[in-house]
Protein backbone atom coordinates (compact mmCIF):
# COMPACT_ATOMS: atom_id res chain seq x y z
CA UNK A 1 0.00 0.00 0.00
CA UNK A 2 3.27 2.38 0.49
CA UNK A 3 5.56 0.75 -1.86
CA UNK A 4 6.18 3.31 -4.65
CA UNK A 5 8.78 0.81 -5.97
CA UNK A 6 8.72 1.59 -10.32
CA UNK A 7 7.62 5.30 -9.66
CA UNK A 8 9.37 8.74 -10.78
CA UNK A 9 9.27 11.36 -8.04
CA UNK A 10 9.94 14.99 -9.08
CA UNK A 11 10.74 16.96 -5.85
CA UNK A 12 11.36 20.62 -6.54
CA UNK A 13 13.92 22.37 -4.16
CA UNK A 14 14.48 18.46 -3.47
CA UNK A 15 18.07 19.80 -2.76
CA UNK A 16 17.92 20.56 1.06
CA UNK A 17 15.25 21.59 4.12
CA UNK A 18 11.55 20.26 3.80
CA UNK A 19 12.43 18.76 0.02
CA UNK A 20 15.07 16.74 0.90
CA UNK A 21 13.52 15.02 3.34
CA UNK A 22 9.86 14.49 1.63
CA UNK A 23 12.46 13.07 -1.08
CA UNK A 24 13.97 10.83 1.72
CA UNK A 25 11.03 9.56 1.90
CA UNK A 26 9.94 8.98 -1.20
CA UNK A 27 13.44 7.13 -2.10
CA UNK A 28 13.49 4.55 0.65
CA UNK A 29 9.70 3.75 -0.78
CA UNK A 30 11.19 2.79 -3.78
CA UNK A 31 10.74 5.91 -5.96
CA UNK A 32 13.11 7.27 -8.64
CA UNK A 33 13.63 10.49 -7.35
CA UNK A 34 14.71 13.39 -9.54
CA UNK A 35 16.07 16.24 -7.65
CA UNK A 36 14.47 19.67 -9.15
CA UNK A 37 16.82 22.98 -8.26
CA UNK A 38 18.81 25.59 -9.28
CA UNK A 39 22.09 25.33 -7.42
CA UNK A 40 23.70 22.48 -9.05
CA UNK A 41 26.11 21.80 -6.29
CA UNK A 42 23.51 21.39 -3.88
CA UNK A 43 21.42 18.76 -5.88
CA UNK A 44 24.65 16.55 -6.87
CA UNK A 45 25.25 16.60 -3.01
CA UNK A 46 21.26 15.39 -2.18
CA UNK A 47 21.57 12.87 -5.17
CA UNK A 48 24.80 11.33 -3.34
CA UNK A 49 22.48 11.00 -0.02
CA UNK A 50 19.28 9.88 -1.88
CA UNK A 51 21.18 7.09 -3.92
CA UNK A 52 21.99 5.46 -0.19
CA UNK A 53 18.61 5.35 0.43
CA UNK A 54 16.54 4.60 -2.83
CA UNK A 55 17.17 3.60 -6.98
CA UNK A 56 18.72 5.45 -9.45
CA UNK A 57 18.62 9.46 -7.84
CA UNK A 58 19.21 12.15 -10.54
CA UNK A 59 18.95 16.01 -10.08
CA UNK A 60 17.92 18.02 -13.34
CA UNK A 61 18.61 22.26 -13.22
CA UNK A 62 15.38 23.89 -13.43
CA UNK A 63 13.91 27.42 -12.24
CA UNK A 64 10.18 26.85 -11.17
CA UNK A 65 9.12 30.16 -11.88
CA UNK A 66 10.32 30.10 -15.45
CA UNK A 67 7.55 28.14 -17.79
CA UNK A 68 10.36 27.00 -20.34
CA UNK A 69 12.47 25.65 -17.73
CA UNK A 70 9.56 23.83 -16.19
CA UNK A 71 8.69 22.24 -19.48
CA UNK A 72 12.48 21.14 -20.01
CA UNK A 73 11.88 19.41 -16.60
CA UNK A 74 9.59 17.50 -17.23
CA UNK A 75 10.62 16.86 -20.95
CA UNK A 76 14.19 15.19 -19.79
CA UNK A 77 12.36 13.48 -16.60
CA UNK A 78 10.41 11.85 -19.58
CA UNK A 79 13.57 11.20 -22.02
CA UNK A 80 16.00 9.54 -18.61
CA UNK A 81 13.01 8.20 -16.57
CA UNK A 82 10.70 6.83 -19.31
CA UNK A 83 7.54 7.66 -16.83
CA UNK A 84 6.16 10.41 -14.35
CA UNK A 85 4.17 9.61 -11.46
CA UNK A 86 4.89 11.78 -8.71
CA UNK A 87 5.28 16.17 -8.52
CA UNK A 88 6.03 17.68 -5.74
CA UNK A 89 5.89 21.17 -5.82
CA UNK A 90 8.04 22.40 -2.85
CA UNK A 91 10.44 25.25 -3.99
CA UNK A 92 9.58 28.41 -2.36
CA UNK A 93 11.08 31.51 -0.59
CA UNK A 94 10.23 34.17 1.33
CA UNK A 95 11.10 38.03 2.19
CA UNK A 96 9.83 39.46 5.18
CA UNK A 97 8.46 43.08 4.55
CA UNK A 98 5.07 44.55 5.73
CA UNK A 99 2.78 45.31 2.94
CA UNK A 100 3.61 48.99 3.08
CA UNK A 101 7.57 48.18 2.49
CA UNK A 102 7.09 45.23 -0.13
CA UNK A 103 8.13 46.78 -3.61
CA UNK A 104 6.23 44.85 -6.56
CA UNK A 105 8.91 43.33 -8.19
CA UNK A 106 9.58 41.46 -4.74
CA UNK A 107 6.03 40.67 -4.44
CA UNK A 108 5.92 39.07 -8.09
CA UNK A 109 9.37 36.69 -7.27
CA UNK A 110 7.54 35.44 -4.00
CA UNK A 111 4.34 34.39 -6.07
CA UNK A 112 5.93 32.98 -9.37
CA UNK A 113 8.60 31.23 -6.73
CA UNK A 114 5.78 29.66 -4.12
CA UNK A 115 2.75 29.71 -6.44
CA UNK A 116 2.66 30.02 -10.04
CA UNK A 117 5.75 27.63 -10.15
CA UNK A 118 2.80 24.74 -9.05
CA UNK A 119 0.45 26.26 -11.38
CA UNK A 120 3.50 25.43 -14.13
CA UNK A 121 4.65 22.36 -12.93
CA UNK A 122 1.05 20.59 -12.35
CA UNK A 123 0.02 21.49 -15.47
CA UNK A 124 3.64 20.45 -17.43
CA UNK A 125 3.09 17.11 -15.66
CA UNK A 126 -0.43 16.62 -16.32
CA UNK A 127 -0.29 14.82 -19.88
CA UNK A 128 2.22 12.20 -18.24
CA UNK A 129 0.02 11.73 -15.59
CA UNK A 130 -3.26 10.98 -18.08
CA UNK A 131 -0.66 8.90 -20.30
CA UNK A 132 0.35 6.84 -16.90
CA UNK A 133 -3.26 6.26 -15.92
CA UNK A 134 -3.02 8.93 -12.82
CA UNK A 135 -0.50 10.60 -10.64
CA UNK A 136 0.35 12.58 -7.40
CA UNK A 137 0.57 15.83 -6.85
CA UNK A 138 1.95 17.46 -3.06
CA UNK A 139 1.86 21.17 -2.70
CA UNK A 140 3.21 22.48 0.37
CA UNK A 141 1.97 25.16 1.82
CA UNK A 142 2.60 26.99 5.26
CA UNK A 143 0.74 27.86 8.34
CA UNK A 144 0.41 30.28 6.93
CA UNK A 145 -2.19 29.24 4.07
CA UNK A 146 -4.33 29.27 7.30
CA UNK A 147 -2.73 32.87 9.51
CA UNK A 148 -2.09 36.28 8.80
CA UNK A 149 1.57 37.48 9.04
CA UNK A 150 2.13 40.77 9.47
CA UNK A 151 5.88 40.43 8.15
CA UNK A 152 5.13 38.23 5.39
CA UNK A 153 1.81 39.71 3.49
CA UNK A 154 2.92 38.36 -0.41
CA UNK A 155 4.36 34.72 1.64
CA UNK A 156 0.77 34.12 3.35
CA UNK A 157 -0.72 35.23 -0.06
CA UNK A 158 0.95 32.75 -1.87
CA UNK A 159 0.56 29.69 0.59
CA UNK A 160 -3.46 30.74 1.06
CA UNK A 161 -3.13 30.67 -3.25
CA UNK A 162 -1.54 26.93 -3.04
CA UNK A 163 -4.46 25.64 -1.07
CA UNK A 164 -7.02 27.18 -2.99
CA UNK A 165 -4.95 26.11 -6.58
CA UNK A 166 -4.74 22.50 -4.85
CA UNK A 167 -8.32 22.25 -4.51
CA UNK A 168 -9.17 23.49 -8.03
CA UNK A 169 -6.66 21.29 -9.82
CA UNK A 170 -8.12 18.07 -7.42
CA UNK A 171 -11.40 18.82 -8.57
CA UNK A 172 -10.56 19.08 -12.41
CA UNK A 173 -8.63 16.27 -12.09
CA UNK A 174 -10.37 13.19 -9.99
CA UNK A 175 -11.78 11.45 -13.07
CA UNK A 176 -8.09 11.38 -14.39
CA UNK A 177 -6.98 9.42 -11.22
CA UNK A 178 -4.65 12.53 -10.47
CA UNK A 179 -4.92 13.38 -6.81
CA UNK A 180 -3.98 16.99 -5.74
CA UNK A 181 -3.30 17.39 -1.42
CA UNK A 182 -1.23 20.10 0.34
CA UNK A 183 0.66 19.55 3.02
CA UNK A 184 0.94 22.68 5.62
CA UNK A 185 4.20 22.21 7.78
CA UNK A 186 4.31 23.91 10.72
CA UNK A 187 7.44 25.65 11.93
CA UNK A 188 10.50 23.24 10.81
CA UNK A 189 14.41 23.70 11.02
CA UNK A 190 16.14 24.66 7.46
CA UNK A 191 17.62 27.23 6.35
CA UNK A 192 14.78 29.21 5.48
CA UNK A 193 13.84 29.15 8.63
CA UNK A 194 17.69 29.81 10.30
CA UNK A 195 17.06 33.37 7.91
CA UNK A 196 13.60 33.95 9.60
CA UNK A 197 14.97 33.43 13.24
CA UNK A 198 17.51 35.82 12.90
CA UNK A 199 15.17 38.45 11.18
CA UNK A 200 12.57 38.07 13.72
CA UNK A 201 13.61 38.40 17.67
CA UNK A 202 11.95 35.41 19.69
CA UNK A 203 10.61 33.68 16.96
CA UNK A 204 12.77 30.58 18.12
CA UNK A 205 11.14 30.51 21.29
CA UNK A 206 7.72 31.75 20.12
CA UNK A 207 7.59 28.67 17.80
CA UNK A 208 8.29 26.73 21.45
CA UNK A 209 5.68 27.96 23.69
CA UNK A 210 2.99 27.62 20.74
CA UNK A 211 3.69 24.27 19.60
CA UNK A 212 1.80 21.76 21.57
CA UNK A 213 4.75 18.84 20.56
CA UNK A 214 7.19 21.38 21.93
CA UNK A 215 9.45 21.47 19.59
CA UNK A 216 10.79 22.51 16.10
CA UNK A 217 10.04 20.28 13.13
CA UNK A 218 12.97 18.45 11.61
CA UNK A 219 13.04 17.40 8.19
CA UNK A 220 12.59 13.54 8.83
CA UNK A 221 8.94 14.87 10.32
CA UNK A 222 8.16 15.60 6.54
CA UNK A 223 8.79 12.17 4.86
CA UNK A 224 5.87 10.08 6.16
CA UNK A 225 3.13 12.21 4.87
CA UNK A 226 4.96 12.51 1.67
CA UNK A 227 5.26 8.41 1.31
CA UNK A 228 1.27 8.76 2.27
CA UNK A 229 -0.15 11.06 -0.28
CA UNK A 230 2.27 9.61 -3.40
CA UNK A 231 1.02 5.83 -2.70
CA UNK A 232 -1.72 4.39 -3.33
CA UNK A 233 -2.39 4.78 0.22
CA UNK A 234 -3.95 7.90 -0.57
CA UNK A 235 -5.95 6.75 -3.62
CA UNK A 236 -9.44 8.39 -2.42
CA UNK A 237 -7.58 12.16 -0.49
CA UNK A 238 -7.61 14.27 -2.65
CA UNK A 239 -8.39 18.26 -2.30
CA UNK A 240 -7.05 18.29 1.45
CA UNK A 241 -4.78 20.58 3.00
CA UNK A 242 -2.74 18.43 6.01
CA UNK A 243 -1.28 20.21 8.61
CA UNK A 244 1.84 18.42 9.46
CA UNK A 245 2.74 20.83 12.88
CA UNK A 246 3.01 19.36 16.02
CA UNK A 247 -0.09 20.98 16.94
CA UNK A 248 0.48 24.28 16.14
CA UNK A 249 -2.50 25.05 13.66
CA UNK A 250 -5.28 23.88 17.01
CA UNK A 251 -3.88 25.76 19.36
CA UNK A 252 -6.13 28.15 20.30
P1 LIG B 1 14.90 25.94 1.92
O1 LIG B 1 15.30 27.36 1.72
O2 LIG B 1 15.75 25.04 2.72
O3 LIG B 1 14.61 25.25 0.53
C1 LIG B 1 14.02 25.93 -0.55
C2 LIG B 1 14.25 25.10 -1.79
O4 LIG B 1 13.62 25.70 -2.90
C3 LIG B 1 15.71 24.98 -2.11
O5 LIG B 1 15.97 23.63 -2.38
C4 LIG B 1 15.89 25.84 -3.35
O6 LIG B 1 16.91 25.26 -4.17
C5 LIG B 1 14.52 25.73 -3.99
N1 LIG B 1 14.18 26.87 -4.84
C6 LIG B 1 13.96 28.16 -4.47
N2 LIG B 1 13.68 28.92 -5.53
C7 LIG B 1 13.71 28.09 -6.61
C8 LIG B 1 13.51 28.29 -8.00
N3 LIG B 1 13.21 29.51 -8.51
N4 LIG B 1 13.60 27.23 -8.83
C9 LIG B 1 13.90 26.01 -8.33
N5 LIG B 1 14.10 25.75 -7.02
C10 LIG B 1 14.02 26.80 -6.18
O7 LIG B 1 13.44 26.05 2.56
P2 LIG B 1 12.45 24.99 3.23
O8 LIG B 1 12.91 23.62 3.01
O9 LIG B 1 12.17 25.48 4.58
O10 LIG B 1 11.15 25.27 2.35
C11 LIG B 1 10.62 24.36 1.40
C12 LIG B 1 9.15 24.67 1.21
O11 LIG B 1 8.46 24.50 2.44
C13 LIG B 1 8.87 26.11 0.76
O12 LIG B 1 7.78 26.12 -0.13
C14 LIG B 1 8.50 26.80 2.07
O13 LIG B 1 7.70 27.92 1.85
C15 LIG B 1 7.72 25.68 2.73
N6 LIG B 1 7.58 25.80 4.18
C16 LIG B 1 8.65 25.79 5.03
C17 LIG B 1 8.44 25.85 6.40
C18 LIG B 1 9.55 25.79 7.38
O14 LIG B 1 9.29 25.94 8.59
N7 LIG B 1 10.79 25.54 6.98
C19 LIG B 1 7.10 25.97 6.96
C20 LIG B 1 6.06 25.96 5.98
C21 LIG B 1 6.30 25.88 4.66
P3 LIG B 1 17.93 26.14 -5.08
O15 LIG B 1 18.33 27.33 -4.26
O16 LIG B 1 19.03 25.20 -5.40
O17 LIG B 1 17.13 26.50 -6.28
Amino acid sequence: MFSLRGKVAIVTGGNGGIGLGMARGLAAAGARVVVAARNAAKSKDAVAALAEVGPDPLAIEVDVGDEASVAALVRDTLARCGRLDVLVNNAGMNIRKPAHELALDEWRRVLDTNLTSAFLCSKAAYPAFRAAGGGKIINIGSMMSIFGAGFAPVYAASKGGIVQLTRSMACAWARDNIQVNAVLPGWIDTDLTRQARQQIPGLHDNVLRRTPAGRWGTIEDMSGIAVFLASPASDFVTGAAIPVDGGYSIQG
